[in-house]
């Protein structure tokens, strides 16, 4: 099947060509590990997921990289100054710098379990590569890209690389117009970036490196280059990432990189467009004031509403999060739910595969247009009322479209088809009838005592037009 996607180098939609035939290999930029992770960087991982998805579905093989930042993310990206973001971390936990990339790092793993996001085929950490940033460093060194910010680090000369900034256009006045920081004035030009900084004089660093340059840690931007050069090798198909890397972070990697492996070093590139908090703004981690995966569950959401949430939306198209569009898509995917669980109690009958083709098709070919998942779902609310697809039929789509969209919708049905389904204790069902008895004879004290007693032996009886019905409590 034809698939394209939105490049942000062209400004384009293109069609998808792998480099390799019937492979494709892709780098998303993670967490940086000093905090939860907010819903708002959970769509930007989504994304990586359905991408990863849409292409297994159309029978392509994925390698997949999504690094976890543990080291050198600084509180001012502009201008590699401000904090560590993880040493301030750790202060604010009172914790050692380990320790808080140790359990940020489990707690992100279990919101991607959460949010059933396959797990990419590599997840490096920054720490682990150390070596490979070093070299990276020392190649851009030797090619002539480099200069010494006495007692600050070793820096990248962007004037030196004339694509600079081709993924915003090279509209390179933005990043100064744009930055309501300082600049570095011992930098040659605003745009340049540290690849390797240096310790400070007067006090330890908790993480810190011997480098040709002096002891230090790499710059942010490293880790993503070394990284996935590492593993994906030195030209590979896809990059991901939010919206906001683009400018800085992407055009970095790519100043990086392709000095080193001469030629263009990857194809597409593709954003996330932010998820927006009610006052209009992005929500960040920085803010100290973040929704996560956590708070939505404490609250009693299924993590699938959230992403059902997100699939009703358009990975390009900014989404204002508010509890109100949460309850909402929450409704949206337990009616859902709820009509895949009939349809596990119906008659099955034979599965339909013309009939199955033709659906798998329509819903492949939406989500390959450039993901466009919400179409994808309009179509499968479509064919769930279809009177002219039959259970058996229907069921076998569903699992397809779970593997495809990952909302679990068999999995949260089965529950509740099982639940209404058990078999039910003879004494229960005698109580329920002595229940309908005492209804009959209007003793109503009697029909409710009988009622407790079944509701204490973790049972519900609930009255029907066709009389009552008994289900497990959950
Ligand atoms: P970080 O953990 O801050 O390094 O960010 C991880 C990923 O989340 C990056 O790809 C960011 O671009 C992305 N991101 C950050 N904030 C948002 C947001 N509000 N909406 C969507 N993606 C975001
Ligand atoms: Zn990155």
């Amino acid at each position: 099947m034809t698939i394209r996607l939105f490049n942000t180098m062209s400004r384009k939609i293109e069609e998808f060509k792998p480099i390799t035939p019937g492979h494709v290999g892709f780098y998303s930029c993670g967490p940086t590990v000093y905090h939860y992770a907010h819903i708002g960087n959970l769509r930007t991982f989504v994304l990586a997921d359905l991408l990863k998805r849409m292409f297994l579905e159309n029978g392509l093989t994925v390698t997949n990289v999504m690094n976890i930042t543990d080291v050198g993310h600084l509180t001012n990206d502009d201008d590699d100054s401000g904090d560590d973001k993880m040493e301030r971390g750790a202060a604010r936990d009172h914790k050692s710098v380990w320790d808080i990339a140790k359990f940020y790092t489990d707690e992100f793993l279990r919101d991607c379990a959460d949010m059933n996001l396959l797990p990419p085929t590599h997840m490096p950490r920054a720490t682990d590569y150390i070596q490979q940033q070093i070299d990276l460093v020392k190649q851009l060194e030797e090619r002539g890209y480099t200069y010494e910010i006495p007692g600050d680090g070793i820096y990248y000369d962007t004037s030196k690389f004339p694509r600079y900034g081709a993924l915003t256009g090279g509209n390179l006045s933005g990043n100064r117009a744009g930055a309501r920081v300082q600049f570095n004035d011992a930098k040659r030009n605003p745009t340049d970036f540290a690849l390797w900084k240096f310790s400070p004089t007067d006090k330890k660093r908790q993480m810190e490196w011997d480098s040709p340059w002096g002891v230090g840690f790499p710059g942010w931007h490293a880790e993503c280059s070394a990284m996935s050069m590492a593993l994906l090798g030195d030209h590979f198909d896809i990059h991901t990432g939010g919206i906001d890397l683009s400018r800085v972070h992407h055009a970095n990697e790519i100043a990086q990189s392709e000095p080193i492996t001469g030629a263009p070093w990857v194809n597409y590139w593709i954003h996330s467009e932010f998820l927006m908090d009610k006052s209009g703004e992005k929500m960040a981690k920085s803010s100290g004031e973040f929704l996560s995966l956590g708070v939505l569950k404490e609250r009693g959401y299924d993590p699938m509403a959230y992403r059902y949430m997100l699939l009703r939306g358009h990975y390009q198209s900014q989404l204002v999060f508010s509890w109100d569009a949460l309850d909402a898509a929450a409704n949206g995917y337990k009616n859902l739910v709820r009509r895949v669980a009939d349809l596990m109690a119906d008659t099955p009958g034979e599965v339909d595969n013309t009939v199955y083709d033709a659906w798998h098709d329509r819903i492949l070919a939406a989500v390959s247009d450039n993901l466009k998942t919400a179409e994808a779902l309009v179509i499968i609310q479509d064919l769930i009322k279809s009177p002219d697809v039959n259970a058996a039929t229907k069921i076998k789509l569903i699992e397809f479209i779970d593997r495809l969209l990952g909302l679990e919708f068999i999995d949260r049905a089965k529950k509740i088809y099982e639940r209404e389904n058990v078999n039910i204790p003879a004494e229960i069902i005698d109580m329920a009838n002595a229940r309908a008895a005492a209804k009959a004879e209007r003793d109503w004290g009697r029909a409710d005592a009988i009622r407790t007693q079944i509701d204490t032996a973790g049972w519900t009886v609930m009255d029907t037009p066709d009389g009552f019905k008994i289900t497990k409590k959950s």
